[in-house]
């Protein structure tokens, strides 16, 4: 996946490739490109636990239509050092963040999108960090050899904060066999408007105080914003992070 999308972001944005197995996918201005696709992850039989292709409606052992569709994939990047952390924030001039998709799992179009993140963000920064000293450091100090890399869930709370600016979007037909762009603009890039359903309840209470007072309801306010205004999103805050370990722990206490 990775090498394909530096050629995919060498197209996308006229830069060249950085042809170094060194880091892998960058691209050769500095660029760190990363991609996810959606669009072709292997389900799983719920009966008898069998692989399913994406283009599959049944299962090819037991013909069970009972698939659990997969659509978990999302960026990895690995920071393994206060070097690699501060080569990202501080020396790469921006990432680019790939992803395959589709709008809904009936729908034979692939969506492939492109968004590019300013690794110099304040949350951008942020997130990043807290990865690495609050989450691979600590792991490490407890002896853990391996800790899992840092994951960024496309069209999550995280993935919003960052403010992706979309610089690509094309719709690939497949029975049609036909590629549709519909938004290509590099220079003017479009900032990705964060959703409100992706808030929490006490998230909306928090900023949107002043419609609250005035007597709006939550349901209201959700029809109002569909997307969130520019400067509520500011007043949005990180959200605490449980590492997995702990979240076992809770689990097991129940
Ligand atoms: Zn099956």
């Amino acid at each position: 996946m990775a090498y394909p999308s530096q050629h995919l972001a060498s197209i996308i944005t006229g830069i060249k490739g950085g042809g170094t197995a060194a880091r892998g996918d960058d691209l050769s201005d500095g660029t760190e490109v990363k991609s996810c696709s959606r669009a072709d992850q292997l389900s799983e039989c719920l009966d008898c636990g069998a692989k399913v292709l994406p283009w599959q409606r049944k299962c090819p052992i037991c013909e069970s239509t009972n698939i659990n569709i997969k659509t978990d994939s999302h960026w990895i990047f690995s920071i393994k050092s206060k070097d690699e952390l501060n080569l990202l924030l501080n020396n790469t001039p921006r990432i680019i963040l790939i992803l395959f998709d589709r709008e809904s799992i009936e729908i034979e179009t692939i969506r492939l999108r492109a968004w590019v993140v300013n690794p110099k963000n304040s949350y951008v920064k942020a997130f990043f960090k807290e990865y690495f000293y609050d989450n691979y450091l600590k792991k490490i100090e407890k002896g853990e050899k391996n800790p899992a890399p840092c994951n960024l869930h496309p069209l999550k709370y995280d993935f919003y904060m960052m403010e992706p600016k979309l610089i690509f979007h094309a719709e690939i037909n497949i029975e049609k066999r036909d590629v549709e762009i519909k938004f290509w603009d590099v220079k003017n890039p479009r900032v990705e408007p964060m959703p409100i359903d992706i808030l929490r309840t006490k998230e909306i209470e928090e900023i949107f105080k002043d419609e609250i007072d005035k007597g709006l309801t939550i349901e209201e306010i959700k029809q109002t914003y569909s997307f969130i205004p520019e400067e509520k999103r500011k007043l949005l805050k990180m959200r605490k992070k449980i590492i997995k370990k702990y979240k076992e722990k809770y689990r097991r206490r129940g």
